[in-house]
C-alpha cells in the first residue's frame, strides 16, 4: 500500500540553490493566484516586503523558469530586472518598501493514468493545473522564493465557481459566487515555500479549540468526511498530550486526484482512492499528523540523516497499536524485522545517517522500520517517563529549528540522566543489525529447584544491547534482561520446577537480523530478488500479458521469461521464480503447505473449493534451491489474473493470498518453523 511520505525535495533543492547557508531574514508575501484549469495555467500577483524588524531584501528570488513576468514595480515604479532560467535579480535598495510582480505560468505535467508499480511517490508530477484538479508542489516555483530567506504568506486563491484552493496557514476566507470561488490563507510561522492544491471540494469542519480541523473532499468521498474529522480530532488531542501544543493554526485533509500520500505543514494531501482505504484513518492519517511536529515544525537536518520518518512511524503506525491492540503491536515489530530481513541484503544496507527519503522498499525498511525500532529500544532503555519528556523537550526547543539525531540524543540524555553516546552511535552511524546466538544451554536440578544457564552471543561488530530472555517452566514464566556489550555473556535462571523452554527476545523488542528460518517466504522476497525468472506454465500463455501489472509492481518488468518447456530443457539455477499458471511438470510443482491442493486452475484451501472464473491464488514458498523463493499465480480466468495482478504488489508482507472477484478472501503469512533463539528442553538436557 502507499506509504505516507515526507516531501523533502524542496529542502534539498533550496539547500543546493542557496549553498545551504543559514536563512537570513523574513519576507512578507501577499499572493493573489487565479487558476485557469481549462488552460492549464495561473495568473499571479505577488506583493513582497521585508517583515518588520528584518534586515532588508534578499539577494534575489527564484520563480519557475516557465514563468512569464508581465510587470515588476518597486513602490509603484517599474524597475530593471534580469529573469534568467528561474533566477530573478532586481536591484533593490533598502529604501524600497514593496515589490509587486505580476506573472503567468503554464503547468501541465502529465498525470499517469495507471500508477501501478511506479516507485517514485510523486509519479513525476511537480506541478499541474487541470480540470480534474490542481497540484503545485513547493519546489515548482509557483510563487517567488526569496533566496536565503523565509516568508510569511497571505495567499488568496481564486478560480471558476466551485474550484476551491487549499494551502498552508489558517483559512480566513471562503466565498463563492456564480462565477468565482475564492479562499484566503494566512500563515504564522515563516516557511520556505508553499504547496497548493485545488479541486471541486466540499468543506467539512469541526474545530478543536483554536485549531481549525478541515476536510476538503469531492462529492464521491463526502460521506467519509465525518469519520475523518473525528479521527483528526482524536489524534490531535493525543499528540498534544504526548508532545506539545499543535504547532499550526489548522489541520486539513485534502483530496488529490491521483494517489499521493503527502504530509505538508498543517495539512495532508491524499489521493481519492487512498482516502477510501479503510485503514488510512488509523495509519497514514495519524502518521501525517505526527509529522506536524516531527519533520515540519521541527525540521530535519538532512546532513546527518532523516530521523523524522522513523519517529512518525513509531508514534503513529506503531504506538497506536500498542495502545489499542498489543498483539498487533508485537506483530508490527515482527513485520519490521521481517521486512528488513527480506528487503535489505547485507551488502546493500545503509546506516540511518545516510537515509534521506524513501525511494525504494529497501530504504523504507531502514529509514522507517529500523529507525522506528531504534525509538522503541530507546524507550525500553530509558523508560516511558524519560522517553516522552525527551520528546516534549525536543518539541518545545526544536520549534522552527533544524534538528539532527544528535539534538534528539541531547534531549533524551537530559531527561534520562544517561549517556546515550554509544546507543546512538551504533544505531545511527553503523550499517546493519546485530545477529544474536544462543548456546550452551543447560539445566541442572539443585536441591528442590532448577538451575538454568546459557550463553548469549553476537557477531562483530559488538552492539551494546539489553536483551530480554524468558524462561518458561510448567508453572512459571521468568523474564530477565541480559546486558550484552561484548561478544558474549553468560546468564542463569533459577526456577522451582522443570524448565520447558528458553527464548531470547520473545517479544521482538530488539532490532536484529533474523535467521533465514525465522523469515517466512513472502511477496517482499520476490520484490527484493536480484535474479528473477518468470515461467509460463503450459496452457497458461495468456496469463503472461495479464500479469504485466504484477511484474511491474514487483519491479520484475525486465525479468527473463521462459515457457515451461524451455525451463525444463535448460534448467537454469539460482533464480527466484514466478510461475504463471499451474505447471504440468512435477519438477516445477512444490510440496504444498497443509490444507492447500491445486488442480489445473482450481484450488482448495481448508476444504473450501475455489473453482470460479473470478478466483485467484497467489503464494510464495521457499524454493527447493537454497535461499530462493518461488511465487505461484493460479487464476480462474485471464480477467481475474489481470485484476489481481494490480492488487498483489500491495500485499508485500504476505505469503498466501486468495481473491474472488477482486475481493481479498485470504491473506496470511506462513508461521516460521523454528528459531535458533528458542531452546526447547528435552529430558536429556534436563539433568
Ligand atoms: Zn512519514
Amino acid at each position: 500500500m502507499l506509504q505516507p511520505l515526507r516531501f523533502i525535495l524542496i529542502l534539498l533543492l533550496l539547500q543546493s540553490a542557496t549553498g545551504a547557508s543559514a536563512v537570513a531574514g523574513v519576507i512578507d508575501q501577499n499572493l493573489f493566484i487565479h487558476l485557469f484549469p481549462a488552460e492549464h495555467r495561473l495568473e499571479g500577483k505577488a506583493i513582497l516586503s521585508p517583515a518588520e524588524g528584518q534586515p532588508g531584501w534578499p539577494p534575489g528570488f527564484l520563480l519557475s523558469a516557465r514563468a512569464e513576468i508581465d510587470t515588476l514595480t518597486a513602490d509603484g515604479k517599474p524597475v530593471p530586472y534580469v529573469f534568467d532560467n528561474g533566477h530573478l535579480k532586481i536591484g533593490l535598495t533598502n529604501r524600497i518598501s514593496a515589490l509587486t510582480i505580476t506573472y503567468r505560468i503554464r503547468f501541465d505535467d502529465p498525470v499517469p493514468q495507471n500508477p501501478v508499480g511506479i516507485e517514485d511517490p510523486s509519479y513525476g508530477v511537480t506541478a499541474t493545473i487541470m480540470p480534474q484538479g490542481t497540484y503545485l508542489s513547493a519546489n515548482s516555483g509557483w510563487h517567488p522564493l526569496p533566496v536565503d530567506a523565509e516568508s510569511r504568506f497571505f495567499v488568496t486563491i481564486s478560480g471558476p465557481s466551485g474550484l476551491t484552493g487549499v494551502t498552508a496557514g489558517r483559512l480566513v476566507e471562503l466565498t463563492t459566487s456564480s462565477t468565482e470561488t475564492r479562499t484566503a490563507w494566512k500563515t504564522q510561522r515563516p516557511q520556505t515555500a508553499l504547496t497548493l492544491a485545488a479541486g471541486p471540494y466540499q468543506l467539512f469542519r469541526e474545530d478543536l479549540g483554536e485549531i481549525q480541523v478541515l476536510v476538503f473532499f469531492g462529492a464521491a468521498n463526502a460521506a467519509l468526511a465525518r469519520d475523518y474529522l473525528d479521527a483528526c480530532r482524536e489524534f490531535l488531542h493525543l499528540y498534544q498530550t504526548l508532545f506539545s501544543p499543535y504547532p499550526y493554526a489548522k489541520f486539513a485533509v485534502v483530496e488529490n486526484f491521483y494517489p499521493t500520500g503527502y504530509g505538508l505543514p498543517g495539512w495532508t494531501l491524499l489521493g481519492s482512492s487512498v482516502i477510501r482505504l479503510p485503514f488510512i484513518r488509523s495509519t497514514s492519517l495519524p502518521h501525517e499528523i505526527a509529522h506536524a511536529w516531527w519533520g515540519n515544525a521541527i525540521e530535519v537536518d538532512y546532513r546527518s540523516g532523516n530521523w523524522c520518518e522513523g519517529l512518525a512511524t513509531y508514534v503513529a503506525d506503531y504506538y497506536l497499536k500498542e495502545l489499542h491492540d498489543p498483539a498487533g503491536a508485537l506483530e508490527y515489530r515482527r513485520k519490521l524485522l521481517r521486512d528488513y530481513a527480506a528487503l535489505v541484503e547485507s551488502g546493500d544496507d545503509l546506516p540511518l545517517s545516510a537515509f534521506h527519503s524513501r525511494t525504494t522498499k529497501r530504504d523504507q525498511a531502514v529509514g522507517y522500520g529500523k529507525a522506528a525500532m531504534v525509538f522503541h529500544m530507546l524507550r525500553n532503555r530509558i523508560g516511558d517517563q524519560a522517553f516522552w519528556s525527551g520528546l516534549q523537550a525536543a518539541a518545545r526547543n526544536g520549534l522552527g529549528k533544524r534538528y539532527a539525531w544528535s539534538d534528539l540524543q541531547r534531549h533524551f540524555e537530559e531527561t534520562s540522566g544517561t549517556n546515550l553516546e554509544r546507543f546512538f552511535q551504533q544505531w545511527v552511524q553503523w550499517t546493519g543489525a546485530p545477529q544474536l546466538r544462543l548456546t550452551d544451554v543447560q539445566a541442572k536440578a539443585v536441591a528442590d529447584s532448577w538451575h538454568v544457564t546459557g550463553t548469549l552471543a553476537q557477531t562483530a561488530p559488538h552492539y551494546d544491547l539489553l536483551v530480554p530472555v524468558r524462561l518458561a517452566s510448567a508453572t512459571q514464566v521468568v523474564d530477565q534482561v541480559v546486558s550484552l556489550g561484548e561478544e558474549e555473556h553468560r546468564f542463569d535462571f533459577t526456577v522451582t520446577d522443570v524448565p520447558v523452554n528458553l527464548s531470547v527476545d520473545p517479544q521482538n523488542d530488539i532490532f536484529r537480523r533474523l535467521y533465514p528460518e525465522e523469515v517466512p517466504a513472502t511477496i517482499n522476497n520476490l520484490r527484493a530478488s536480484r535474479a528473477p525468472l518468470v515461467i509460463v506454465a503450459t496452457g497458461s500463455e495468456e496469463r503472461l500479458d495479464a500479469a504485466r501489472d504484477l511484474l511491474r509492481g514487483l519491479q520484475w518488468n525486465r525479468a527473463p521469461v521462459l515457457s515451461e518447456k524451455e525451463y525444463l530443457a535448460q534448467r537454469p539455477v539460482n533464480h527466484d521464480l514466478l510461475i504463471l499458471g499451474w505447471p504440468e511438470s512435477k519438477v516445477l510443482r512444490p510440496e504444498l503447505p497443509d490444507g492447500i491442493r491445486i488442480t489445473g486452475q482450481q484450488f482448495t484451501i481448508d476444504d473450501k473449493l475455489y473453482a470460479e472464473t473470478g478466483d485467484v491464488l497467489f503464494m510464495v514458498l521457499d524454493s527447493l534451491q537454497t535461499r530462493r523463493v518461488a511465487g505461484y499465480f493460479v487464476t480462474g480466468s485471464v480477467g481475474a489474473a489481470e485484476d489481481a495482478a494490480r492488487r498483489i504488489p500491495h500485499y508485500g508482507r504476505y505469503s498466501l493470498l486468495v481473491f474472488r472477484n477482486g475481493q481479498n478472501q485470504i491473506k496470511s503469512t506462513w508461521e516460521p518453523v523454528k528459531s535458533p533463539l528458542k531452546y526447547l528442553f528435552d529430558e536429556e538436557a534436563v539433568q
